[in-house]
């Protein structure tokens, strides 16, 4: 009696089918029931319920363990999931060629199970296995294959050994995993696994290396098709020779080169090639600069960024002309071709001219490379219609006694939206410069703004935020103005004088 009662409340489910009587050992042995249990197999293959295999084992069928039952059905719930991903998945990818996966958002991973050998239909390489048949291999539900005294189970130690050795054959061409099979290695699983994750974590940790090491050559010298374009001016003929680098900056990089012969023009014995990086990374902050510039406004857009690089050559190109036609000390612009200037060398005997911070002058040189600044300030936006926008003591060279103006690519004209504040800021780094380096004369940053623009806004308590938001809008009225009537309303003396740009016969 208490034997039935604790058999009904082993099952939640209802009353259970009696167990079916035991069977003798020659009929396990037997042919006839081997086959009868294939069979069994086969109709439970097509079972659909993904609990099914943990329902029919041994542990799941005593139910009265409430975790096992948790876990059964969290099992069910998670495969339902994955069903449900699955037709998401299908449903949004449908005919077309590109298509995305789902995968990483399975509940139920089929490599999970790290000593499971299920997983080996995911992992085996099917180009070569000598251990495998021909149609893939996967052990039947049944859990064996063979029949009579020959039954293997899944589970066999020797097979999944060599299984595990031809599945090295996956591993990265660069990890040596010796001729395994040659001597009939075998892996046990755990083995196998941990040698799976070392050559995962080993292919990553190469990758990066390899990435910051490409990254690094990028950054201290020119790509292969800049050497190529600096090869070429060299045996043409306009450089004797290129000498090396001058310096490395964030947007280009500078070479010293003597100078050759180019038709019809003397080249300057020597001269810098000023190499635009073409690394777009740096490029991107300046995109205000050009991208306003009512002279490429235009180009700008219909342009891919390897070009909008040239553009800032070009750009360079362009103010240095317009700037040595006013006569304001500059290089002179020798060649443009793509990405690369090149231009007369400021300095003697390869030795660069030093920048205005470095140098050490007497009072009375620095007082005079005061007044040539503003003199050259001044001249760069009435007569140049300039503004350098990247003014200070590191783009300044004292050669010869004379302050050098360089670095222009970025200098914009004063119907840019923003010109007046970078004048502004121009401004206030040369007054704050020769004002450290004890030159009495030196104005003031707002003394300094009106002197340069011919703009009278007034200085009152010299409070900048005020100066500012006055320089802003004056801008802003400025660029209504140009909008409406496409002039602007403060003077200055010279309109756009660029010859129309040639596009490059290269392109
Ligand atoms: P960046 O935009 O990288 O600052 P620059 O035009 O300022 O480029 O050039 C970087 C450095 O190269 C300068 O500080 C200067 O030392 C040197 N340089 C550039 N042009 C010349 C030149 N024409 N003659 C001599 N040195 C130059
Ligand atoms: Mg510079």
């Amino acid at each position: 009696m208490d034997q039935i009662a604790v058999e009904t409340r082993k099952s939640p489910w209802g009353s259970v089918a009696p167990a079916p009587p035991a069977c003798s050992l020659t009929e396990v042995m037997s042919e006839q029931l081997a086959n009868q249990l294939e069979e069994e197999g086969h109709a439970l293959t097509t079972l659909a319920d993904p609990a099914a295999d943990l329902l029919l084992s041994d542990e799941v069928s005593d139910t009265t363990s409430d975790l096992v039952l948790a876990k059964v059905l969290q099992m069910q719930f998670d495969r339902e999931f994955d069903d449900q991903l699955r037709r998401e998945e299908k449903r949004f990818n449908g005919d077309s060629k590109v298509s995305i996966s789902f995968e990483n958002y399975r509940m139920v991973h089929p490599y999970e199970d790290s000593d499971s050998s299920e997983d080996e239909v995911d992992w085996q390489d099917t180009r070569h296995d000598p251990y495998r048949a021909d149609k893939p291999q996967t052990t039947p539900r049944k859990g064996f294959t063979g029949k009579g005294k020959n039954i293997t189970t899944k589970h066999d130690a020797e097979t999944c050994g060599r299984k595990n050795t031809a599945r090295m054959d996956n591993f990265a061409p660069e990890v040596h995993v010796g001729d395994g099979l040659g001597m009939d290695l075998k892996l046990s699983n755990q083995v196998f696994n941990s040698l799976k994750q070392h050559c995962y974590s080993e292919q990553r940790r190469s990758a990066r290396l390899h990435e910051k090491k490409e990254h690094s050559t990028a950054e201290q010298a020119v790509d292969p098709r800049t050497r190529l374009l600096m090869y070429k001016m060299v045996s043409a003929g306009v450089l004797e020779n290129i000498n090396g680098c001058i310096s490395t900056g964030k947007e280009s990089v500078v070479f010293h080169a003597d100078g050759g012969s180019l038709e019809e023009q003397p080249v300057p014995g020597e001269v810098v090639l000023k190499v635009f990086k073409t690394t777009l990374n740096e490029f991107k902050n300046r995109d205000r600069y050009i991208k306003d510039d009512y002279r490429f406004i235009d180009r700008f857009s219909k342009l891919n960024p390897r070009k909008i690089i040239r553009l800032w050559a070009e750009k360079e190109m362009n103010n240095l002309t317009r700037m040595k036609k006013a006569e304001i000390p500059c290089p002179e612009v020798v060649l443009l071709k793509k990405h690369i200037l090149v231009m007369s060398f400021i300095g003697r005997n390869h030795i660069p001219a030093p920048k205005l911070k470095d140098v050490v002058l007497s009072s009375e040189d620095m007082k005079n490379a005061f007044y040539q600044v503003l003199h050259m300030m001044q001249q760069l936006y009435q007569e140049c219609n300039l503004v350098h926008a990247d003014l200070s003591e590191y783009n300044m060279l004292w050669h010869e006694g004379k302050v050098w103006l360089i670095d222009v690519s970025q200098s914009i004209e004063p119907r840019h939206p923003h010109a007046l504040e970078f004048l502004f800021r121009d401004c206030k780094n040369v007054s704050t410069f020769f004002q450290k380096r004890g030159v009495s004369e030196a104005m003031s940053v707002y003394e300094l703004f009106n002197a340069v623009s011919g703009l009278n806004i007034p200085v009152g308590d010299e409070d900048e935020a005020e100066f500012i938001s006055e320089i802003m809008a004056l801008e802003k009225r400025n660029e209504d103005h140009v909008q409406r009537r496409g002039k602007k309303i403060f003077s200055v003396a010279s309109e756009d004088c660029d010859p129309p740009l040639e596009p490059d016969a290269d392109d």
